[in-house]
């Protein structure tokens, strides 16, 4: 049995100064549902004030990117060890959003995934196509890929710590969400082509989670597939209420 995840991805949308009403909105919304993992991945710089607003609540927190390196030269970059010590337990890794404006690879989603894993960070690794893939028949191609490359050399051991995120790049912040069945399609291929690196008992395991435009109204559907574990929500995380009904959805399912 999978417990379900639920997580934010604030991306750059609140201040260090609207970290804790809204963390503890979302503590204070989500108190009875205690059967799902609860976690809001805020930008670097409001860590302090998320840890501090989530402490005692079941909410936990997480960044939304990592580096590879324990320390250096790499300005504007964060470490594993830093989040470990901010108080963080989380860290997104490969989202849409860093692979296209910020030259993520899958070797860079690689790299990052195992140093996070290797922190004890939950590690969430996105992977996902363009409408543009999909369109010309390289869903497959690109899912697999993506998986191979960016966890390479990731251990069964390892897969206690990772979850997967699909999402499909056309859905994100797009209002377009995949249907149920489109999104079950791909979850179980992410699923199979994890059982290939890894062992198909340990993909049991692994939690995989939708993101793309979930909200409340559509999180049930989704949420009820065999093979969708919880859901990476950005626009819908802004706002405690409508986050907090994609959790009581993931709470029913
Ligand atoms: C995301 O950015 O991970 C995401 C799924 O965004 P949205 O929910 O706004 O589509």
């Amino acid at each position: 049995m999978r417990k379900k995840i639920i997580a934010g991805n604030w991306k750059m949308n609140v201040k260090p100064s609207e970290t804790a009403a809204l963390v503890k909105a979302v503590a204070e919304a989500t108190k009875q549902y205690g059967n799902v993992e609860i976690v809001c991945c805020t930008p670097a710089i409001d860590v302090p004030a998320a840890v501090a607003a989530a402490a005692g609540t079941q909410v936990g927190i997480g960044t939304e990117n990592c580096h590879w390196k324990d320390s250096g030269a790499y300005t504007g970059e964060i470490s594993t060890g830093m989040i470990v010590d901010s108080g963080a337990k989380y860290v997104i890794v490969g989202h849409s959003e860093r692979r296209q404006y910020f030259g993520e690879t899958d070797e860079t989603v690689n790299l990052r995934a195992r140093a996070a894993i290797a922190a004890g960070l939950t590690t969430m690794v996105c992977v996902g196509e363009t409408l543009e893939e999909r369109e010309a028949g390289k869903l497959v191609e690109v899912i697999e890929r993506q998986m191979n490359v960016g966890l390479k050399d990731v251990t069964a051991a390892d897969c206690a710590k990772l979850v997967i995120a699909y999402e499909p790049v056309w859905a994100i912040g797009t209002g377009k969400t995949a249907t149920p069945d489109q999104a079950q399609e791909v979850h179980a291929l992410i699923r199979a082509t994890l059982a290939k690196l890894v062992g198909a008992e340990t993909a049991e395991t692994v939690r995989i989670q939708y993101g793309g435009s979930m909200k409340p109204g559509n999180a049930a559907e989704l949420l009820a597939k065999k093979d969708i574990d919880g859901g990476l929500i950005g626009g819908a995380a802004l706002k405690a209420a409508d986050f907090a009904g994609i959790i009581a959805a993931a709470a029913n399912a």
